[in-house]
């Protein structure tokens, strides 16, 4: 079956979704993406997604062509019409196309909203058993990295290298510390059991998954601190894990080659993808 996608108010097989090559997506990369869970047919932590889109746009002074409530009905529809039990809704808003290539905002024009989905089974993911391994890029990008912005080359160039040293995630490093992964937050467990993850600002994104398990890990006492750390301290780790949309919480076995602890993933690790996964069950909506 063709998959069903989104564009711009009607749905049209994905083979025959198109946009212009005046979309300022395309020429700027001025534009904003969202990315929300699927599982058993329903979004997880959807609201918390949309209202980082929400923000995102904002920051950029994009309106959104539909309200939230109308973006989520969408989602849905797309949901159904694909029969997509487990995978991703991918959305994204462009500041649309003008008559020609101008920096400036254009006026008068309507922003771009597409939408499609992706089948993944995030819970039965070969990798979650196994962990991945992890190399170290330096953090190139802009200076606005709480914006999610479809300006992704760095990332792109970030999990080639990646992809190229056999590796799941490249993990970005400015000044000595972990930025973030590619496309995931980026977590350890010290040797005293605290949950390290770094602060949200402008040099990451802030995760929505990093959220919800943060969140979830100090309701349940564990100790959780926001702050930098280096890939020494990750290599003295107990464990090292990431957080995303599209892998949930997945363990991280070796950074730059070298294993972190035994290269097995974590008690911890285990412990927090099944808490995720509880909450993302039973909040899926
Ligand atoms: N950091 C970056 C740079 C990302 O691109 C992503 C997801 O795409 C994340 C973190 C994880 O965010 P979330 O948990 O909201 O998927």
């Amino acid at each position: 079956m063709d998959p069903i996608a989104y564009v711009n108010g009607t749905f049209v097989p994905l083979s025959e979704a198109k946009i212009s090559i005046l979309d300022r997506g395309f020429l700027f990369a001025d534009g904003i993406y969202e990315v929300s869970a699927v599982l058993d047919g329903k979004l997880v932590d959807n609201d918390s997604h949309l209202a980082r889109l929400a923000r995102s746009v904002g920051e950029i002074a994009l309106p959104l062509p539909e309200t939230i409530e109308r973006i989520k009905e969408i989602q849905k529809e797309l949901i159904a019409r694909n029969e997509l039990a487990n995978g991703l809704v991918y959305l994204e808003v462009t500041r649309g196309a003008d008559k020609g290539r101008d920096f400036a905002f254009p006026k008068g024009v309507k922003p771009t909203l597409v939408m499609f989905t992706s089948v993944k089974d995030i819970v039965d993911a070969p990798s979650a058993k196994t962990g991945i391994a992890v190399i170290t890029v330096p953090d190139i990008r802009w200076a606005r990295r709480d914006i999610k912005s479809v300006a992704l080359l760095a990332q792109v160039l970030a999990k080639q290298a990646a992809a190229e040293a056999g590796a799941g995630e490249a993990w970005m490093i400015e000044d000595g510390k972990v930025t973030e992964g590619g496309s995931s937050s980026a977590f350890i467990l010290t040797q005293d059991d605290v949950i390290v993850t770094r602060q949200n600002g402008s040099e990451i994104l802030p995760g929505c998954t990093r959220k919800a398990v943060v969140a979830l890990a100090a309701e349940r006492q564990l100790r959780v601190e926001e702050r930098p750390f280096s890939i020494e301290e990750a290599l003295a780790a107990k464990e090292a894990f990431i957080t995303s949309a599209s892998s949930f919480v997945q363990a991280v076995t070796s950074i730059d080659g070298k294993l972190v602890a035994d290269g097995k993933p974590g008690s911890m690790t285990n412990r927090l993808r099944e808490i995720y996964i509880d909450f993302a069950r039973a909040t899926a909506g």
